[in-house]
């Protein structure tokens, strides 16, 4: 693999190898499976492979949450060392390289930006929005990857090429998580060790509470969800609800499901200082 850091290097290995389809895999870094999946995903369909590591000061709600965030480059370029393939280019910019000028736009997403994420980080898919744009017409991708884990940045991503008619497909990948079903994410490693053992309560209530629509109303699926979760000493849920991956509408009584959406509970906990997110599919019934 080539490690470039400048945009130009990026578009000089481009053109002189000419393979497609162009897979890219934007990360943040501190790599862990769940980053590797979506690499195997792209290696796996396209023979030429972009993975950029860049932490976005744009999409930032909270300056601590971005001083902490963890930088691991030489670890990340080893586990990239064994997945990617001669030609494929690891992408490390700095910040100059991404925002050679104030980027100043401002993005409309319709409802998503009205429930979740965009009301507990109001900014942050403002600056996904600008890095993911500013990536894509650096890398002119033709498929890119990204993880389910980020239910609702897939969507906004999704809308992003809409409205800026990118030629790009979008592919959702599944949550990886650790042997006790924590999601997998940079941060985990951030949560003190007692929070961190309280941690897989998360994804053991969402399994729970997926099967308990069959029979319980969706208030009292919130409710359990919320109560059995802050249980546990240092957990605290900030949003759960349930949304249909094409409308984003919280779903408030099983009279509102349709037949033939898909519908999942996403989450978002304050685990000590560190947020966790995660969500699981619900089954129609
Ligand atoms: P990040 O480095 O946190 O910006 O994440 C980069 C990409 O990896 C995003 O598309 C995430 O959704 C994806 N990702 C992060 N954690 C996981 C996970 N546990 N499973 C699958 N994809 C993930």
């Amino acid at each position: 693999m080539k490690v470039i850091r400048t945009v130009y290097g990026i578009q000089n290995q481009k053109k002189k190898l000419h393979l497609h389809p162009l897979g890219f895999v934007p990360t943040m870094g501190a790599l862990h499976e769940g980053h590797i999946s979506l690499v195997n995903n792209a290696t796996g369909e396209c023979p030429l492979v972009v993975v950029s590591i860049y932490v976005n000061p744009t999409q930032f709600n909270d300056t601590e949450d971005l001083k902490n965030y963890p930088r691991t480059l030489s670890a990340d370029l080893g586990k990239l060392g064994t997945v990617l393939r001669e030609n494929d280019m690891v992408f490390t910019p700095d910040d100059k390289e991404i925002y050679p000028a104030a980027d100043n736009r401002v993005f409309h997403f319709g409802n998503l930006d009205n429930v979740m994420e965009a009301l507990y980080r109001p900014g942050h898919f403002n600056g996904v929005a600008k890095v993911v744009s500013r990536l894509f017409d650096i890398v002119q991708p033709d498929v890119a990857f990204f993880g389910l884990k980020d239910f609702q940045q897939i969507a906004v991503i999704r809308d992003l090429v809409r409205q800026k008619r990118y030629n790009v497909r979008i592919a959702g990948i599944p949550i990886v998580r650790e042997p006790d079903g924590l999601a997998m994410s940079s941060r985990n490693r951030l949560l003190e060790p007692e929070i961190r053992k309280e941690a897989p309560v998360i994804y053991k209530t969402l399994s729970v509470a997926s099967a308990l629509i069959k029979d319980h109303d969706i208030s009292y699926i919130k409710n359990f969800v919320t109560k059995t979760i802050e249980k546990s000493a240092g957990l605290s849920v900030e949003y759960f609800e349930i949304v249909a991956d094409t409308q984003f509408i919280p779903v408030k009584t099983k009279k509102e499901l349709k037949n033939g959406c898909r519908y999942y509970g996403c989450i978002a906990v304050k685990a000590g200082k560190i947020r966790l997110i995660d969500n699981i599919e619900f089954p129609l019934v």
